[in-house]
């Protein structure tokens, strides 16, 4: 993975131009601490035989989960400043509140039916502005449907559940020279990834559920970007921290797992290309969605913007969703479930990801329906071959 900012020494400007020659790996693990003498572990665990720790001074020395989480995601991304708040909805709630008022609109990548779009469009229209669905794969749309009340364009990317690629760059260069902000959804990559900030973007939201935590055992989501736009954003969530503020239990775990976040998105991205392949060469396969297969009708600027495929793969049957299910049944490690970005794989169909509150968005101009035929699989860290093998005894279906 591609992920050292510059090669070499560099010149005294400061400990964090210091701190940032280091590869992506090390700035995960260790903390630019001005003042801390050689060897001396800072840490929120003060056992007894770890010996007297001075607590450091000056700001880098806080002790706070919750600020060390946000100091370290801020330099993982390149952003001045974070915010990190008690789940990603709560962190897009925050952004809306902050910067749409009534009557505004915010320019989104038509998303898929599913429970997330649905809590996004009551969001939006809970501070009275309108959501303007587009499809973004071509960044000209900007210039051509742009109204007098835009005031964000917003995207995911990789897009759920499709797995699309969107040119981060070529947006931010046509929503810049209509003045309007842009803030990208960078969950299923992670900055281990893609840095959505270096190709232009204004704001980078973060479930930290998913890969960032990476155990499934806690919920945050985070906000970065300018120091100037994050205080405002952070004067929006003191409103209503009631909502949005975040354990230090919470911060302290995630804190705990993105110390391997490196590492996890290697074995993600390794084992998911694996099982890309495998699934491309299947005569039982219909078609295979994965930011990283030449296939890929992004894959260009899916190489230019990230370092890797990430994790989640989309893929569709000969035989449809009877032979979706049917194949699903087969399976033995790969589980059967919505979940994503986590330690173990899940798969699951349209049915799954497209029920329940979709209906009443179903046929509207706001978001596109899934085929039948779709499959979503969340690769975990299990052995590659382990996956491959049983994807392969389960399309043995017929
Ligand atoms: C899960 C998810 C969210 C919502 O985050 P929560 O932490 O579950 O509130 C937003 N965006 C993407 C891409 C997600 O996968």
């Amino acid at each position: 993975m591609n992920s050292k900012p510059t090669q070499g020494r560099p010149d005294a400007r400061g400990v964090e131009a210091d701190f940032n020659h280091f590869g992506f790996s090390t700035r995960t693990i260790h903390e630019p601490f001005p003042s801390t003498p050689a060897g001396v572990v800072h840490s929120a665990r003060q056992s007894s035989n770890c010996g007297r720790t001075p607590r450091p001074s000056g700001a880098d020395g806080d002790l706070s989960p919750t600020w060390q989480l946000e100091n370290k995601l801020a330099r993982l991304e390149g952003a001045e400043a974070g915010l990190v708040l008690s789940s990603g909805l709560a962190a897009f709630r925050t952004l809306v509140r902050s910067f749409l008022a009534a009557g505004d609109e915010m320019i989104i990548h038509r998303p898929v039916c599913t429970d997330t779009a649905h809590l996004i469009r009551e969001i939006v229209s809970a501070v009275g502005a309108r959501l303007m669905p587009v499809d973004l794969s071509d960044p000209e749309v900007i210039g051509r449907l742009i109204t007098a009340r835009a005031r964000i364009v917003y995207l995911d990317t990789p897009t759920n559940p499709l797995n699309n690629i969107l040119d981060i760059a070529a947006i931010a260069e046509r929503a810049h020279a209509h003045g309007l902000m842009v803030a990208v959804d960078s969950t299923f990559a992670t900055p281990a990834l893609q840095r959505p900030l270096e190709h232009g973007a204004d704001i980078v939201l973060h479930s930290l559920s998913k890969y960032i935590n990476g155990h499934g055992d806690t919920v945050g989501g985070a906000l970065l970007g300018k120091a100037a736009v994050i205080r405002q954003l952070r004067e929006e969530a003191f409103r209503h921290r009631h909502e949005t503020a975040i354990s230090p239990q919470a911060s302290f775990l995630i804190l705990r797992g993105l110390n391997t976040l490196a590492l996890r998105m290697d074995q993600h991205c390794n084992a998911a290309h694996a099982l890309a392949l495998t699934l491309e060469a299947h005569p039982y396969v219909a078609w295979v969605r994965y930011p990283f297969l030449d296939s890929h009708p992004d894959h260009e600027i899916a190489r230019r913007q990230m370092s890797g495929g990430s994790g989640m793969l989309a893929f569709g049957l000969h035989k449809g969703a009877e032979g979706a299910t049917a194949m699903t049944r087969r399976l033995r490690l790969i589980k059967s479930g919505g979940n994503l970005a986590e330690i173990g794989s899940f798969i699951c169909g349209s049915a799954r990801l497209t029920h329940a509150r979709h209906l009443s968005l179903a046929g509207s101009e706001f978001c596109a329906s899934l085929g039948e035929d779709f499959i979503r699989c969340s690769v975990g860290l299990e052995d590659a071959e382990d996956l491959v093998e049983d994807l392969l005894v389960a399309l043995d279906f017929a």
